[in-house]
């Protein structure tokens, strides 16, 4: 069993009270594929342009993610990203954005991916989302994310894409946006309406909330106390989520909450360190310790 995942591979400036990073890796789809190999082997497509200056190989080398979908493209510049959380670590304020590569077409999907079983479409331009999923026939489980820079460019092609997905996640600040409402209960609520039938909201350091058919379930965060780089830390999270979801075959409420907490747990490595560096220390063995100390801390 595999997960394909499609999303950005970024070249990342990051700016937190702790420091700046300069060129260092990024990308919806590498975070997501680092922590979602702790539960499952990851497929990745994505497409970097000649100049990217890290080599994904050597950065995946101990991680069970087949790289056979990574384009590089030539005569195009790989996706760019400058963000900042010096005055608000649980939001990022995008500083500079170079899509390149990502404003051209999708990554061409490898044959040997096309029986894809569970999907994840992080965070991308929702067209390419779309005609990456119009290829997979064999889907079981489609997850999505997205972000307010697509929220508010590409809102149509958006909506379109809920209707296809099981899930979506997205924060809470992108949930106000898409559906107008202030109250979390109420946005995962109008979210299900536009077509997925769960969805997750995360709060950063405040937790998590979901929806899947007419209830809900909350999650706090996992109580981290050395949050150096929030950068990663929502593909981190949904990666933990449809990690364990992909290995139940279910997104029941109850698998939704076990999966959140690993979700709340893998996002709390990523935040650790700056770019891959928290991500890259962890051991599923620690990943299940946190997830028992976490359920420890909500029982009651
Ligand atoms: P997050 O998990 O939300 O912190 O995602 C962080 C990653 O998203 C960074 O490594 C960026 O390279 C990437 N990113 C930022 N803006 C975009 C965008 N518009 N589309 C796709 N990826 C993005």
């Amino acid at each position: 069993m595999s997960l394909l995942v499609t999303g950005s591979i970024g070249v990342d400036t990051i700016e937190t009270p702790f420091g700046k990073r300069e060129n260092v890796i990024g990308g919806s789809a590498i975070y997501f594929s680092y922590a979602a190999s702790f539960f499952t082997p990851v497929r990745l497509v994505g497409v970097i342009g000649p100049d990217y200056p890290h080599d994904l190989k050597t950065v995946f080398k101990t991680r069970d993610v087949d790289l056979a979908g990574l384009e590089v493209r030539a005569g195009s510049k790989s996706f760019r990203w400058h963000g900042s959380y010096v005055h608000n670590m649980n939001e990022a304020q995008t500083l500079s954005v170079d899509l390149n590569v990502l404003a051209e077409q999708a990554p061409k999907i490898p044959d040997s991916f096309l029986d894809s079983k569970h999907i994840f479409l992080a965070n991308t331009h929702p067209k390419l989302q779309q005609d990456f999923l119009s290829k997979l026939a064999n889907r079981k489980l489609v997850v999505a994310d997205t972000m307010n820079y697509w929220i508010e460019s590409a809102k149509p092609d958006l909506l379109d894409l809920l209707k296809k997905i099981d899930g979506l996640v997205l924060n809470d600040g992108e949930a106000k946006l898409l559906t107008g409402e202030k109250n979390m209960v109420s946005a995962a609520k109008a979210v299900l309406k536009l077509g997925p039938k769960f969805v997750v909201i995360k709060k950063g350091e405040h937790g998590s909330l979901a929806a899947v058919g007419d209830q809900v379930v909350v999650l706090p965060a996992y109580p981290a106390e050395v949050v150096i780089d929030p950068t990663g830390a929502g593909d981190s999270f949904a990666a933990g989520v449809m990690g364990y979801l992909a290995t139940q075959n279910s997104f029941s409420p109850s698998t939704l909450r076990r999966a959140m907490a690993y979700g709340t747990v893998v996002a709390s490595f990523t935040i650790g360190g700056f770019s891959l560096e928290g991500i890259s220390r962890a051991t599923r063995e620690e990943i299940d310790e946190r997830w028992d100390e976490l359920k420890r801390t909500i029982s009651f």
